[in-house]
């Protein structure tokens, strides 16, 4: 695939983001939304038909993408097949394209020895330009089978799910809380890493489609309402319907409970985040329904995607200060030993949050090996601080022990405080009102590939299941979730 010695005379060079000083002022993806074809034609090229294509099978990508073939249909600039390919195994590629880590180049076979080919880039560059092309099209079925699906829980799991069960005629109705379709595609990720005119755009096709969204639903939600919202009784959905889909995500963040966890300005990364975004939609942030960060000393305390977007976000409110508090030691900087290819690299990475602060405060946000003791008082009920303390990792028989070390005590300046510290798994209301079992975890109980529950035609899918996980998995899982419920429906399945 791509050409034979491509690896050998072309460099990887990934697309640039936007300049970090004029992107920071705007809420625009950090992307400049041009692909250069011919660079990217070489990027191709550097795919080196390796044999066996690890990037697409297990620690790869997890929708198994046929990357070295749209390598090679880039390289050769057959640009509209590869963009068949991939939608052959990606309902969603503009977001993945956009916000996937992508696990495909920690598992490239050019990587053991060489820079990865550009996976990503060329993935988001074909349907981009699909797009761009007219090519997308809304393809409704032809004909319909009568049965009736009902999904809770529009993320890329529920919206994954409708795709195919939709595309082989079954009638199906997405059950969304919030006031927009997408979960956290919508109302998390935010839009400097995901437009969200990208989000409904693919909303848009699936409605044209025939796909039946309905937003401020709360199934299995009770007593008054707020405005705007209905009740939906999960019992009369499973009643209704020939199959449900729960989709509903793995929305319990995890908690921080110490001193001072009640004062003002101590809020979860998702209030920040979500709020920020519907205003953002709504009003161009005229309506003020947001928290601000502007002039205030942030610290966001956890790492990962969700504390880069915080730190993000912060710093387009104009943020007086910016530190991020991580628990664990700085990642290294090339992989361990124990962290072999084609495995995840679990190494330091500089994301787009951490690149901005590093431009504005001339330096990089994180702290690391810090553990957060209490939020101070001001004497008014606001937070003025948090006080900390620096801890040690030692292994001992292979396991991570943590202890503080003496004298490190201190408190840093703080006007708001953003908890990023992931999700412990899904709510229960709806669930319960079914009778769904959990593991031991507290996520709904369903077997992986095979997504049934305990209960008679009910199904379970994406980070309800599995944990908070990646829009990849979550696209994996609702595919894999819509080939079941169509085997259960009519007793097999042409669904991949
Ligand atoms: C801030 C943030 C940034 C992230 N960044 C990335 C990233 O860059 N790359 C990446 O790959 N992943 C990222 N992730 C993770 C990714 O977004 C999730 O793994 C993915 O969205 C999970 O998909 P899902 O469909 O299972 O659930 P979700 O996207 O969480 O969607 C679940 C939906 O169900 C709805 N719902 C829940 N209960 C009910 C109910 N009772 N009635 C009606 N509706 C209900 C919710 O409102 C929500 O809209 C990020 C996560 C966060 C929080
Ligand atoms: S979806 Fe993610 S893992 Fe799969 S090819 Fe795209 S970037 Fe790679």
């Amino acid at each position: 695939m791509g050409k034979p010695t491509g690896f050998k005379e072309f460099k990887r060079v990934t697309e640039k983001y936007r300049d970090v000083s004029i992107r920071v002022k705007d809420y625009g993806e950090i992307f400049t939304g041009t692909h250069d074809l011919e660079h990217l034609k070489t990027q191709g090229a550097r795919c080196m038909d390796c044999g066996v294509p690890f990037c697409q099978s297990e620690n790869g990508c997890p929708v198994d993408n046929l990357i070295p073939e749209w390598n090679h249909l880039i390289y050769t600039e057959q640009w509209r097949t590869a963009l068949n390919r991939l939608h052959k195994t990606n309902n969603f590629p503009e977001f993945t394209g956009r916000v996937c880590p992508a696990p495909c180049e920690g598992s490239c076979v050019l990587g053991i020895t060489n820079p990865a080919v550009t996976i990503k880039n060329i993935e988001n560059a074909i349907v981009d330009r699909g797009f761009a092309e007219n090519w997308i099209q809304a393809r409704p079925p032809e004909n319909r089978t009568g049965k009736k699906v009902a999904i809770i829980g529009s993320g890329p799991a529920g919206m994954a799910a409708a795709a195919q069960l939709n595309k082989v005629g079954h009638t199906v109705t997405v059950y969304e809380r919030a006031d927009r379709i997408g979960g956290l595609l919508m109302y998390g990720i935010p839009n400097m890493k995901l437009g969200k005119d990208v989000v409904q755009r693919r909303v848009d096709l699936l409605a044209e489609e025939g796909v039946n969204f309905v937003t401020n639903a709360d199934v299995g939600g009770s007593g008054t309402m707020p405005e705007g919202k209905t009740a939906v009784d999960v019992n009369q959905l499973k009643q209704e319907n020939d199959a449900v889909l729960f989709a509903t995500g793995a929305t319990k963040a995890r908690d921080l409970e110490i001193p001072g966890r009640d004062l003002n300005g101590v809020h979860f990364a998702m209030e920040f985040l979500t709020a920020n975004t519907k205003s953002l939609l709504d009003s161009d942030l005229a309506d003020g329904h947001y928290i601000s960060a502007q002039d205030k000393n942030v610290i966001v305390i956890g790492g990962g995607d969700t504390g880069t977007d915080c730190i993000g976000t912060s710093l387009r409110h104009g943020c007086k200060s910016m530190v991020n508090f991580e628990l664990l030691s700085q990642s290294p900087t090339e992989r361990a030993e124990d962290n072999p290819w084609p495995l995840w690299p679990l190494i330091h990475r500089i994301d787009y949050g951490h690149e901005e602060s590093n431009d504005k405060f001339g330096r990089d946000p994180r702290e690391y090996r810090i553990l957060t003791k209490e939020f101070i008082d001001d004497g008014n009920g606001n937070v003025a601080g948090v006080k900390i303390v620096e801890v040690q990792w030692t292994k001992v028989d292979d396991r991570w022990n943590m202890a503080e070390i003496d004298g490190t005590e201190k408190v840093w300046p703080a006007d708001l405080v953003l908890l990023s510290m992931g999700f412990v798994g899904p709510e229960h209301y709806a669930s319960d009102a079914v009778n769904l079992d959990y593991d031991e975890h507290s996520n709904y109980q369903a077997e992986h590939g095979q997504y049934t529950t305990n209960v008679e035609s009910v199904f379970a899918a994406g980070d309800c299941r599995r944990g908070q996980s990646l829009v990849v998995w979550g696209i994996n899982e609702g595919r894999g979730a819509a080939r079941e419920i169509d085997n259960y429906l009519m007793g097999d399945s042409l669904l991949p």
